[in-house]
């Protein structure tokens, strides 16, 4: 399986957003989260195995299977754990963890 054990520091999280930032202007605190394509009944899901904000696992959707190109559905995202705690929502920008098995699969169901 992937090598995703070791948790992010801030001080990765920090170097994560600045990556990022060659993108837009409005990510300056917005974390990256590598999310890996599943594949579930009749839909694909983009599942982060590491939330840059609780550490968890979380798992978004990610479009129908054979209908949605599920890459279309990476980028910005509520972080879930963070809805319950309502003084700010906190999104985080879903990456593909490994585009070129995200290929494969897609190749194969296509
Ligand atoms: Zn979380």
């Amino acid at each position: 399986m992937g090598g995703f054990g070791r948790p992010p520091r801030r001080d990765s999280l920090r170097n994560t957003a600045a990556m990022a930032s060659d993108g837009g202007g409005q990510d300056r605190t917005i974390p990256n989260a590598l999310a890996e394509l599943e594949i579930g009944a009749g839909q694909f899901s983009s599942k982060v195995k590491i939330c840059p904000f609780c550490q968890k696992g979380h798992v978004h959707g990610g479009g129908l299977l054979g209908q949605d190109d599920p890459r279309r559905f990476l980028g910005f995202r509520v972080a879930h754990c963070i809805r319950k705690c309502q003084l700010h929502v906190a999104s985080y920008k879903l990456i593909d963890a490994d585009p070129s098995r995200t290929e494969k699969i897609l190749r194969g169901c296509g």
